[in-house]
């Protein structure tokens, strides 16, 4: 009843690289899920960023990534809730 010791190291090698190529699979399985295009700019209801009420920009204590060009702003927008500079508030709006 003595278990077969010599089988062990190949059982556990096996077992690594079934966890590895398992891993790997899963990595490039990752890697090629087509990833959502980003709509970063749509993501503010259209209705409610074309609306014409309560687009006040406002300053904000830390500066964030305008939501139409991307640069450091310190103001945002109130009613869609995104950092927007002033001269890009009336692009995105
Ligand atoms: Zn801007
Ligand atoms: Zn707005």
């Amino acid at each position: 009843m003595s278990p077969a010791h010599g089988h062990l190291p190949l059982d556990q090698l096996g077992f690594k690289k079934c966890v590895a190529m398992v891993y790997i699979c899963l990595l490039q399985a990752q890697q090629t899920v087509p990833k959502p295009i980003t709509t970063k700019r749509q993501k503010v209801a259209v209705d409610v960023r074309l609306s014409r009420v309560g687009h006040h920009l406002e300053s904000m204590p830390k500066q964030r990534r305008c939501s139409h060009c991307r640069k450091k702003a310190n103001l945002f927008c109130k009613a869609c809730n995104v950092p927007l500079h002033r001269k890009c508030s009336a692009e995105f709006h």
